[in-house]
């Protein structure tokens, strides 16, 4: 199965929220749920939401699962882990989440987009620990620190991107440091310190049927 490569801005209007997908044109007035804030379609303005139980719960997955860019298959396999671990599964969930490479270097501001930052990932241009790693599902420890390569240093996605962060957009649970284009991932954040705005409950609930 391939990567959905159909019109991002069109999965944020499915979901009625920004979920940013496109990096830059996310915080600015060109994004189009700035204006059209209803599902794409023809009916999209006139569609009733009114929704199943399944279907509320089915949008929440699909909001989480788009948010963070991961497949089906491998959403299901981190529920999987999520429900082996001790506290709240949801909350579960969402820690991993937080913790895969991309999305460590999407929030460091090395990318504009998690998917911008997979790519930079696959492409070899960043080190955990020291050491290349090309995976972006790699899931980051507490301790860990993520660096730029050497050579990769002067990629304009990644100067522009860093501009953006600044110190109170940053997460608390990184430490970033702009000069050397390296960060730390400082502890796994609790789920109320996450800012993704999703009911992980209803995702429990859909798979729990
Ligand atoms: Fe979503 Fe970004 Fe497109 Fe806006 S510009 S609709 S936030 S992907």
């Amino acid at each position: 199965m391939g990567r959905y490569t159909g019109p991002v801005c069109k999965l944020c209007r499915r979901e009625r929220m920004k979920l940013y997908l496109k990096g830059e044109k996310c915080y600015t007035e060109k994004c189009p749920l700035e204006k059209k804030n209803y599902p794409p379609g023809q009916h999209g303005p006139y569609r009733r939401a009114r929704l199943s139980e399944y279907g509320i719960q089915l949008r929440e997955k699909q909001k989480l699962r788009r948010i963070y860019g991961v497949f089906e298959r491998q959403f299901r396999r981190y529920f999987e882990m999520a429900t082996k671990q001790k506290g709240k599964t949801g909350e579960n969930l969402i820690k991993i989440l937080e913790r895969r490479l991309d999305n460590v270097v999407y929030r460091l501001g090395f990318a504009p987009s998690r998917k911008a930052a997979r790519q930079l990932v696959k492409h070899r241009h960043i080190l955990v620990n020291g050491k290349v790693v090309d995976i972006p599902s790699y899931l980051v420890e507490p301790g860990d620190e993520i660096r730029v390569r050497d050579k990769s240093k002067e990629l304009e996605i990644i100067h522009n991107s860093l501009r953006r962060v600044t110190e109170t957009s940053l997460v608390p649970w990184l430490q970033l440091n702009k000069a050397n284009l390296s960060g730390v991932f400082m502890y796994t954040p609790e789920r109320s310190e996450i800012p993704v705005n999703v009911n992980e409950q209803l995702i429990v609930e859909l798979y729990s049927k």
